[in-house]
């Protein structure tokens, strides 16, 4: 159906299309910080995969061996939990942070707004300030716009290409994956996901932008469940502000009856969200701080102290003390400090070897004559550690119970055996059901023991 407009209703259409942000650049001690935090962040994210410990990539999740390589921790699918604990520990967090500072993470660290600010960067030096990419846009196809627009879109696709490869190469060793792609010898998967999260990238930063953070980010809608009265925000002081309005350089502005906003939109031109920040907290507002930048420079261009648009909180606009210490902190920091301190401690008793212990099934036990009764075992022992270990494999709780062969073996550094074994008990203490304990103790010296219990079968247990 054509769109028709009318009467202020506007029909044919499901929702408003947006109107393109055009933000204007700003300087200032926050799009400083803003600078340091994207090459920091982005630098530790591009060189990342190339770091090495123990001739190793340092951070490598290898899905297909099921190991994770945290520097010179060693994952197992068996350590899962860590993970878990984790992201709960970061999750809790966000949580916590943004109680006591609003959203920071948004503003200085979310990858969201760091890719977009590289994309917008990239924007930025090929055409130009805002005033001249609207006129660029809106200008005939001429050789200069496709030009610029050209040398744009190429500079995004191989900065979005570049980030799929180096996303990657976390999963596949990049020294590897990058020789395979110089010689055109990649896998299908490999090129699928380079691909795919090279036009991820592309599409997050170079188009969407600040559409994600409106309408596809889940943070930015409950995060004011997350916020109270002393939480940090990114506020216009009306007070001190209005009435708003321009006046002539030098002129008394209270004389004319007028606060120290002068009117001249720059907070709104900055704004990579496209808000007005002088109608109150939006949830479209990342706290990148820009507006504070160039709120801060017209009141240094005006002679009005600076702080028009600062960081405060919903109490200290009204003349209250702030308060650190409330439920809310009280709550987060006692989560956070018993998730941290199961972590650590788990992490300190991380047994370096698992042993598993299933018993047969096909046969509840043989009779094995005058050697007495016998059960079949299957033996799993996982050597997580990087070195290789001797180990003697022993078992106990029956009087007289002995492995049929004795077990002696090596393993070597993060490796897995499976070992069938059979253990005999006199028929005299054979009875069923029996509580046995297998011990598993490295005979090299390293003090290594680990101990499995399972059930001994013998015919009195029928
Ligand atoms: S930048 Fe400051 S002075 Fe200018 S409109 Fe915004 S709040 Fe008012
Ligand atoms: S209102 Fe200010 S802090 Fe919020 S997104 Fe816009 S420029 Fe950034």
């Amino acid at each position: 159906m054509a769109n028709k407009s009318g009467g202020g209703y506007e029909y044919g259409k499901l929702y408003r299309s947006e109107d393109k942000v055009y933000p204007r650049e700003v300087k200032g001690r926050f799009a400083t910080l803003r600078h340091i935090a994207m090459f920091v962040l982005l630098g530790a994210f591009y060189l990342g995969p190339w770091l090495t410990w123990d001739n190793r990539q340092a951070i490598l999740f290898d899905l297909p061996a099921r190991k994770f390589y945290i520097f010179g921790m060693t994952l197992w699918p068996q350590d899962f939990i860590y993970l878990a604990l984790l992201l709960i520990i970061l999750a809790v967090s966000l949580f916590f942070f943004t109680a006591l500072a609003g959203r920071l993470w948004c503003g200085f660290a979310c990858p969201q707004t760091v890719w977009t600010e590289a994309f917008s960067w990239i924007e930025m030096a090929i055409e130009g300030d805002r005033s001249k990419r609207m006129k660029l846009d809106k200008a005939p196809w001429t050789f200069d716009k496709i030009r610029k627009k050209v040398l744009k879109q190429f500079l995004w696709i191989a900065l979005a290409l570049f980030t799929g490869y180096t996303f990657v190469g976390y999963f596949s060793t990049i020294r590897t994956l990058t020789s395979d792609l110089l010689s055109f010898q990649a896998g299908t998967w490999e090129l699928f996901w380079v691909i795919f999260y090279g036009a991820a990238t592309y599409g997050n930063a170079g188009f969407m932008r600040e559409q994600v953070c409106k309408y596809m980010c889940p943070y930015a809608r409950f995060q004011g469940a997350m916020f109270d009265r002393d939480s940090l925000i990114i506020t216009y002081d009306s007070e001190r502000g209005e009435p708003r309005g321009s006046r002539r350089r030098g002129s008394d502005a209270e004389a004319q009856g007028l606060g120290d906003c002068v009117d001249c939109t720059m907070c709104v031109q900055v704004c990579p969200t496209g808000i007005d920040i002088r109608k109150g907290l939006q949830y479209e507002c990342i706290a990148c701080a820009a507006c504070i930048d160039a709120c801060d420079a017209i009141m240094d261009k005006v002679g009005s102290p600076r702080g028009l648009i600062r960081y405060s909180t919903e109490r200290a606009l009204e003349h209250k003390s702030y308060r650190l210490i409330r439920p809310r902190t009280l709550v987060y920091t006692g989560i956070l400090v018993t998730l941290l301190t199961v972590m650590v401690t788990t992490i300190a008793m991380r047994k370096p070897v698992i042993m598993d212990v299933i018993r047969d099934r096909n046969a509840l036990y043989r009779d094995v004559g005058r050697l007495g009764i016998e059960n079949g075992y299957t033996i799993r022992v996982i050597n997580k550690h990087n070195e290789d270990h001797d180990y003697s494999l022993t078992v106990s709780g029956i009087e007289g119970i002995r492995i049929r062969d004795a077990v002696d073996f090596s393993l070597a550094g993060e490796s897995v055996l499976t070992l069938p074994i059979s253990v005999i008990a006199p028929h005299e203490n054979a009875a069923g059901g029996n509580v046995i304990e297998f011990r598993l103790e490295a005979t090299d010296g390293s003090g290594i023991t680990v101990t499995e219990e399972s059930r001994f079968r013998g015919p009195t247990g029928r």
